[in-house]
């Protein structure tokens, strides 16, 4: 069975420092099945101990997942040396942990997914899982039917590389500028801006609404994150 120091189980549950939990546990805020323990070095059975902190009882979860509205400007990396990185947006006690699932370009701004559960990144990456992403793109000229067509089938994106079929919806459109919502299965790199190249067209702006059942919620602003729902850690997997 495995085991975790008390302290430690505190952190992952509540979300606060192991000095916190360490003052929490000391000064006798915490119990594990009804008793009182002041020793943070404790281990407890996570999902089997019951255990209390401040009168609420605690519920373990092993893994963590952030949605971030990553702005213009951040690179999608754990750490860079130059770069400000998304993890460099996240607060402590996640920031060790999480890791960026996916890419984003330094210029595109949007949804992106933080965890630490290796098993649910790999699967939402996987080229054969084909999980569908959305994006909001202005892009350069006028995107009409023949884009459209050009997108549903298999477009030549350079580099020996062609595009899974994608739906381009076309929002309004002007000779200059055609706002557009584009919505893809695969995550080549560079993708949208390749397949937006490969018909004529430049892309000027881009935003990721959707990763599979995930949408960029309105109320979050360019740089906040919030944890995921249960209901949507359980839709993601
Ligand atoms: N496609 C791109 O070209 N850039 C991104 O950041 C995401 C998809």
């Amino acid at each position: 069975m495995e085991t975790m120091r008390l302290d430690k189980y505190l952190c992952q549950c509540l979300g606060i420092s192991r000095k916190e939990a360490k003052e929490k546990i000391k000064s006798g805020q915490a119990a594990v099945n009804g008793e009182t323990v002041k020793r943070p070095e404790y281990k407890v059975c996570p999902g089997q101990d019951q255990t209390i902190c401040q009168g609420e009882e605690l519920s373990y979860e092993p893994f963590h997942y952030l949605m971030l509205y990553k702005p213009q400007g951040v690179v999608s990396a754990t750490k860079d040396p130059a770069e400000k990185t998304v993890i460099d947006l996240i607060e402590e006690p996640y920031r060790k942990k999480l890791f960026p699932v996916g890419r984003l370009d330094k210029d595109t701004e949007g949804l992106i997914l933080l965890t630490d559960d290796g098993e649910l990144a790999h699967n939402l990456m996987s080229p054969r899982k084909h999980v569908a992403k959305t994006y909001y793109a202005e892009v350069s000229g006028n995107m009409g039917e023949a884009e459209i067509a050009a997108f549903a089938g298999n477009l030549d994106i350079g580099g020996g590389e062609t595009a899974r079929p994608a739906i381009l919806e076309v929002l309004d459109a002007s000779e200059e500028v055609s706002r557009v919502r584009i919505t893809i299965t695969e995550g080549k790199f560079h993708q949208i801006k390749r397949m937006v190249k490969a018909v004529g067209s430049e892309v000027l702006f881009l935003k990721r609404l959707t990763i599979g059942p995930l949408t960029l919620p309105e109320d979050l602003s360019a740089g906040s994150y919030r944890k995921l729902t249960k209901e949507e850690i359980q839709q993601l997997k």
